[in-house]
């Protein structure tokens, strides 16, 4: 099959290539890949940024769609059309950019019926997170009336559809970015506004004027920290990313002044009943047509080079990859 293959001697490498199915990792269901998709996760996997591998050789990507063509597993039969999101594929355990993935049962929920495979993995990784941060969001009380969502990192893939969702629910989403230019991709999504970035990205103070009611944070560093700062009174920062960077130069102040929750959201060992609501909440909550302005395609013999596009901050939206060609 080919495969994208990682390996670490001397030097960090990522290469198209075949492998034998024969070492395919051990697992209990074996599946005919249909696509994959390129999350910011698989990219710093694939240009070796950050240690996202750790076991070496490894076939990248966090996301897959496709057919299931073996299983002893009770709950997967030959034929049957899955996802898989997480669990540590792509990063400990073989993953989807490749022709086939041999996997653990329990990590595989059924493809919703909404969707076909290409446009789940339009949703991929990015999208489920997105509608768990949304979830986060309803769960802690955040209402449409209350006022403005920021949403940062907001061309990428999870600010993408958070924006979608969030519009269809009826919310007023202001989108942070750095690329003004992409302003009517934004608004065609449903964003009433945007910000620059840059705004969020400098050392703020530790209280400002409050404006949002809620916030979907990808940024992470003084973004999320300027985001919590400017939190109206009993508002919610889901915060999922680190597009900005990892480290979080923050005060209490808008914790206990003002009552603001910090909702962390990571996708990759969410329970099952928490991943099967919210692939059935994208399915009633983001609008597929939106789904088709948010991704492109590109072909396995493509994933390299857009992994580096992806990290330059170059990439919109979401990237498909169809992985047999
Ligand atoms: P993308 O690459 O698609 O989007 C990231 C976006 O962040 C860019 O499009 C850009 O938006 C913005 N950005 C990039 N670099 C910077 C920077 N230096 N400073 C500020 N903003 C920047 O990635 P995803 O949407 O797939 O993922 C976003 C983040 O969420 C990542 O950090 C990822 O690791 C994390 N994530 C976490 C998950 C979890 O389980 N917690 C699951 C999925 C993703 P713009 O051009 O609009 O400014």
């Amino acid at each position: 099959m080919k495969a994208i293959l990682i390996t670490k001697d001397e030097e960090y490498r990522a290469e198209l290539t075949d492998v034998d199915e024969a070492q395919l990792p051990d697992g209990d269901v074996t599946v005919a890949v249909d696509y994959s998709t390129l999350n910011y996760k698989d990219s710093l996997a694939i240009t070796g940024s950050s240690p996202v591998v750790r076991n070496f050789p490894m076939v990248p990507g966090i996301d897959l769609a496709g057919t299931v063509e073996e299983s002893s597993h009770a709950d997967f039969k030959p034929g049957d059309q899955v996802v898989l999101n997480g669990w540590g594929v792509g990063e400990v355990h073989w993953g989807g950019l490749a022709g086939k993935a041999r996997l653990k049962g329990d990590w595989l929920i059924p493809l919703p019926g909404a969707f076909s495979p290409k446009q789940a993995m339009a949703i991929g990784t990015a999208g489920y997170t997105a509608m768990l941060c949304v979830l986060g969001l309803e769960r802690n009380g955040v209402t449409p009336d209350q006022g403005e969502i920021l949403v940062t990192g907001a061309a990428g893939g999870v600010g993408s559809v958070a924006i979608s969702i969030l519009a269809k629910l009826g919310y007023d989403v202001i989108a942070s970015t750095g690329r003004p230019e992409q302003a009517d991709y934004l608004k065609s999504l449903g964003a009433s506004g945007t910000i620059d970035r840059a705004e969020l990205a400098e050392k703020g103070r530790p209280l400002g004027k409050e404006r949002w009611a809620g916030a979907v944070d990808t940024v992470g560093s003084h973004t999320l920290a300027n985001a919590c700062a400017t939190t109206k009174y009993g508002g919610t920062v889901a915060a999922c990313g680190l597009a900005g960077g990892f480290d979080l130069p923050a005060t209490v102040m808008p914790f206990i002044l003002r009552g603001v929750t910090l909702d962390g959201i990571d996708s990759v060992y969410r329970p099952k009943a928490d991943r099967l609501e919210a692939w059935q909440r994208l399915a009633s909550d983001l609008d597929l047509q939106h789904i088709e302005a948010i991704m492109h395609e590109i072909g396995l013999s493509d994933a390299i080079a857009t992994a580096g596009e992806q990290m330059a901050g170059k990439v919109r939206g979401r990237v498909v990859v169809d992985v047999n060609r």
